[in-house]
């Protein structure tokens, strides 16, 4: 991991990018969003040779990838959909503001998805989609660094690692994820209190012990990132258009104000909404959103060494060059309800509970929109009835961590090269009924 940051002597400054000539223009290739997985999409084809074009409805507006956790969290391969986790549902659901709700006016049209959900919350298809989810991320980290080292923007990223701290020694050994991580050669340490408050002073009584692993690593800014890469690919001759993709068919996407983009390739990586697109090809999707919550605190008051998870009440907190983000929270309802920011609220109050000295005013509130499979794996690969349709979406959790594999994978899809992985178990098909 040379060239990047260290967050105990700051970040450092930006280096000189590799210069790596841009090959011949070949076939016209768009991507449907500027989220982090179109624009990686874009980085990688654009390395091919390709010219690309990125429409997105707005270029610089808000988006999942700008105010995320900032983790690339290659060991998060484990499935939401665990078994059990029907049994567990009811209990998160009696707190309005625990780590699960659903709007009950939303319930209805949540059903394609829940009812796939908990047909995947089995330990057969819990253990396939973990191994499924293992091989993709299992280049994450050498994918980010092709495009770290060809934009120059590797010091934005800290390999820290990561704590799951707990307040039960009794619950962390009972996992069994620990095991399915350790046979997909993920090394986690575990850690009892001694060790955990030497490794990080700040957090009191409350936590009790940990595991650590080695193995993640997390973006200063997740914003600064976006921001830098998009720099990068204009550098670079990726166009940017505002344009709301309104229809497409097999040559042509059409936006809201009638403007019309004709393409030889398409990528649609358009996030939460990526479904909307899909649809018109034939290719129904059970995408959902998990909308994610946190605040940003620029004044905290303590400090973290590396990103910290708190796994027993599902939060987390990452360290960063704009304050101390505190965030997690799955919430059920849409893509136009409006934020309810008392669920950022409530999770500041849990973590003063852990971090004792933590001064939790004045803070920024963010809501992101995860984009949503029911077995947790995203959609990577060709559209059903196109074969120069692409889909790269449905990331949920871990959208910026299996960013730059995706783009690096349809990239290859797209030469018509080796993909390096089978990736049968994320076609859009699997979801047909
Ligand atoms: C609270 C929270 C914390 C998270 N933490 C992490 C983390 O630590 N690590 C991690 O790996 N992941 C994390 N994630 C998940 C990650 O942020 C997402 O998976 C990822 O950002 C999704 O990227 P995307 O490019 O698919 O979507 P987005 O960033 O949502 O981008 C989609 C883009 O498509 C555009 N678009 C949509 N429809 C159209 C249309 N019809 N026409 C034109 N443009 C369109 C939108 O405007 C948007 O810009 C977190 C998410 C949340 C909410």
């Amino acid at each position: 991991m040379d060239g990047y940051g260290d967050r105990r002597n700051g970040p450092r400054q930006p280096p000189e990018p590799l210069i790596r000539p841009v090959p011949k223009m070949r076939s016209r290739a768009l991507v449907v969003g500027g989220g982090i997985v179109g624009l990686s999409c874009a980085f990688f084809l654009r390395r091919a040779g390709y010219d690309v074009t990125v429409l997105d409805r707005d270029p610089d507006g808000d988006r999942a990838s700008l105010g995320n956790a900032g983790a690339i969290a290659q060991p998060e391969v484990m499935p939401i959909a665990a078994p059990g986790i029907v049994w567990k549902v009811p209990r998160y659901l009696l707190d309005p503001l625990g780590p699960l709700s659903i709007r009950m006016s939303y319930m209805w049209r949540l059903w394609p998805y829940l009812s796939r959900f908990l047909r995947a919350a089995n330990k057969r298809q819990y253990a396939a989609s973990a191994a499924s989810m293992g091989s993709l991320l299992a280049t994450a980290f050498d994918d980010h660094g092709t495009i770290h080292q060809e934009s120059g923007l590797g010091y934005l990223l800290n390999k820290d690692g990561h704590l799951w701290v707990y307040r039960s020694p009794a619950v962390r050994d009972a996992s069994p994820d620990w095991q399915i991580r350790e046979r997909q050669g993920l090394a986690c340490t575990f850690l009892d209190r001694d060790s955990l408050v030497a490794a990080e002073p700040a957090l009191g009584p409350m936590a009790t012990c940990a595991v650590r692993t080695d193995d993640w690593a997390t973006y200063v800014d997740p914003k600064a990132y976006v921001v830098g890469l998009m720099a990068h690919l204009r550098e670079r001759g990726v166009a940017f258009k505002a344009c709301h993709v309104a229809s497409l068919d097999g040559d042509a996407v059409t936006g809201t104000g009638g403007q019309r983009y004709p393409f030889d390739h398409l990528v649609i990586a358009a996030g939460a909404w990526s479904h909307r697109l899909s649809v018109q090809l034939g290719d129904w999707c059970p995408l959902e959103t998990e909308r994610g919550y946190n605040t940003t605190l620029p004044n905290p008051g303590v400090s973290l060494n590396r990103m910290v998870t708190f796994a027993e009440d599902h939060f987390v907190a990452t360290p960063m060059s704009t304050g101390l983000r505190i965030g997690g929270a799955v919430e059920f309802a849409g893509l136009e309800a409006p934020p309810n920011f008392a669920r950022s609220k409530a999770l500041l109050q849990l973590a003063a509970q852990y971090l004792p000295d933590l001064n939790v005013g004045g803070g920024n509130e963010w809501m992101g929109h995860r984009p949503s499979t029911p077995d947790s794996l995203p959609v990577i690969g060709r559209a059903s009835r196109h074969s120069n349709i692409l889909y790269a979406f449905g990331h949920g959790h871990l959208g910026l961590t299996g960013s730059a594999t995706t783009g690096r994978l349809i990239a290859a899809l797209l030469q018509g090269e080796e993909a390096g992985l089978d990736l049968t178990p994320f076609r859009i098909g699997r979801f047909s009924p």
